[in-house]
């Protein structure tokens, strides 16, 4: 299996080359194919396995196929919810490296640093926004994050997400998003509660454990 065979288009398979990746990993080969026939993901993955490019990598394609962004002012098209601001960073890092050759933006947001940068990022304008629950929220109630275009909405490492306590906090943030959006499910662990999210938050998934 090649990342040409998956699907993805050569400004991202040129992006993937300077990475140094010679071929996907398990996950990578069997929630891409998925993510972009547009169908929801329940995916059962570590930290490690190569997830964040399995659910960054389709979505940049989809945005690349459908560039549907008015010029002037770009929507949050994709929101990556992630427990840690450590997290986030991560992954916003990954998402810049993918993104190099196609004509997609995004910007990370957490708590715990000021907002004036993380505000001035937003106001610029972003098609994918990665951030952790509680200061997506807080910027959300004072304007600044609007949440009512998104199409896909990933959960990473949902597990550690209701470890923490945010498991009001993404209710609230569902209530936000559209219901016809594509909703992609990461966790460490498919344990009851997790089983219980998904039920309520994803429609007819594909299951991917690896
Ligand atoms: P993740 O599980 O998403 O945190 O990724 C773990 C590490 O694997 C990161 O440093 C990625 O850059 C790297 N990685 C992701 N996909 C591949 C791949 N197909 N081949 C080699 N390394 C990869």
């Amino acid at each position: 299996m090649s990342f040409e065979n998956l699907g993805l288009s050569s400004s991202l398979l040129k992006a993937i080359e300077e990475q140094g990746y010679d071929k996907p990993s398990p996950i990578q080969e069997q929630v891409i194919p998925v993510v972009l026939q547009g169908k929801d993901v329940l995916a059962s993955a570590q930290t490690g396995t190569g997830k964040t490019a399995g659910f960054t990598l389709p979505i940049l394609e989809q945005f690349t196929e459908n560039p549907h962004h008015n010029l002037k002012k770009r929507n949050i098209r994709a929101l990556i919810l992630t427990p840690t601001r450590e997290l986030a960073a991560q992954i916003q890092e990954n998402v810049i490296n993918y993104s190099k050759h196609v004509d997609v933006r995004s910007t990370v947001i957490f708590g715990g640093v000021k907002q004036a940068a993380q505000v001035r990022a937003l106001q610029k304008g972003v098609d994918i926004l990665v951030a952790t629950p509680g200061r997506l929220l807080d910027l959300h109630n004072q304007g600044e994050v609007k949440l009512n275009k998104i199409e896909v909405l990933v959960l990473d490492e949902a597990d550690r997400m209701l470890d923490m306590g945010f498991h009001r906090d993404i209710q609230r943030i569902m209530n936000l998003i559209p219901s016809s959006r594509q909703t992609l499910l990461f966790s460490a662990t498919f344990s009851t509660e997790i089983r219980r999210l998904a039920s309520k938050f994803l429609t007819d998934p594909v299951t991917v454990e690896v």
